[in-house]
């Protein structure tokens, strides 16, 4: 009697024993369902974040290095060709297109002070014709370009003459007006690839491509009798003589001045307001 009830006291705790690990295993894989699921979309949260950061940060790098490389690659270009008339355009909207901008305004500047001091380098100031210097400059290359073309050059010295005593009589501002209007009234009658430079004080010199003995002398009396038209009150009237040669084979820049300068001494010598050549 007892032994049957004590196995059926075994049998109800083995029971219980069961339905409780039951119940433990069916909470514990609940719990693992949940957690497995919890990771995944976790997990798949995290890796996308990560996959969104590592790409922005790729994305900004290789756009930091694209106009870093632009700003490089612009400058150096304008170290190699000394070229600063140039807009560096990173093609961003960012603290690059400041520093761009910037760059530019830096580039601008040195391109003006460049430029005015190309051109008080060059450019006589009171008559705005080429200084003797890049006269001079000038004619070499053209002189090159006339032995290779095998063409004619010819120059034309001329100087304002007995200047000294418009100075004396009306003053050296009005002198400076009539050494002015000389110069343009020479310019204006040229032809545009002929060019004049100011030699010193009321000389000009004039080169004149393409151009022989005969026709250089025409053109000089040309610039005499448009000199002699030439009004600047008080100054009743200015005239002006002409030495003209025309360039030798082979002969040098100074050489052939030396001739066209001595042309321009016959002129004075012989009276003034004429023209003279060297043959
Ligand atoms: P010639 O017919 O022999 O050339 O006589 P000239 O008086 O023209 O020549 P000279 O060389 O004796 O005098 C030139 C004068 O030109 C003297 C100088 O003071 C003047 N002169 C030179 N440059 C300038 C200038 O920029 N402005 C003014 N107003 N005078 C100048
Ligand atoms: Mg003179
Ligand atoms: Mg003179």
């Amino acid at each position: 009697m007892w032994w049957n009830e004590a196995t059926i006291a075994i049998d109800l705790m083995k029971n219980l024993e069961n339905d409780i690990f039951d119940q433990i295993r069916h909470n514990i894989s609940e719990k693992i369902i949940y957690y497995e699921k919890y990771l995944f979309w976790y997990g798949t949260f995290m890796f996308a974040v990560l996959a969104i950061v590592t790409l922005l940060t790729i994305f900004t790098l290789i756009r930091i290095l694209k106009a870093l490389s632009i700003l490089i690659v612009s400058l150096g270009k304008v170290k190699d060709t000394q070229n600063f008339n140039v807009h560096i355009n990173t093609g961003s909207n960012d603290e690059f297109s400041k520093i761009s901008h910037s760059i530019n305004n830096l580039l601008d500047y040195t391109d003006k002070i460049i430029q005015e001091k190309e051109f008080l380098a060059t450019t006589d100031l009171l008559t705005g014709v080429m200084n003797r210097r890049s006269f001079t400059a000038a004619t070499q290359k053209e002189i090159s370009r006339n032995t290779r073309y095998d063409t004619p050059c010819s120059i034309i010295f001329c100087d304002i003459d007995l200047f000294k005593a418009v100075n004396d009589e009306y003053g050296h501002a009005v002198g400076d007006m009539v050494i002015k209007t000389f110069a343009n009234t020479l310019q204006n009658n040229l032809r545009t690839n002929d060019f004049i430079g100011r030699w010193g004080g009321e000389e000009f010199i004039i080169f004149t491509t393409e151009t022989d003995l005969e026709s250089a002398e025409k053109l000089a009396q040309k610039l005499r009798k448009k000199i002699m038209e030439i009004s600047i009150e008080p100054v009743k009237q200015v005239t002006c003589s002409f030495g003209v040669a025309q360039r030798l084979d082979n002969e040098s820049f100074e050489d052939l001045c030396e001739r066209a300068d001595k042309a321009l001494y016959k002129a004075k010598d012989s009276g003034r307001n004429c023209v003279c050549i060297s043959e």
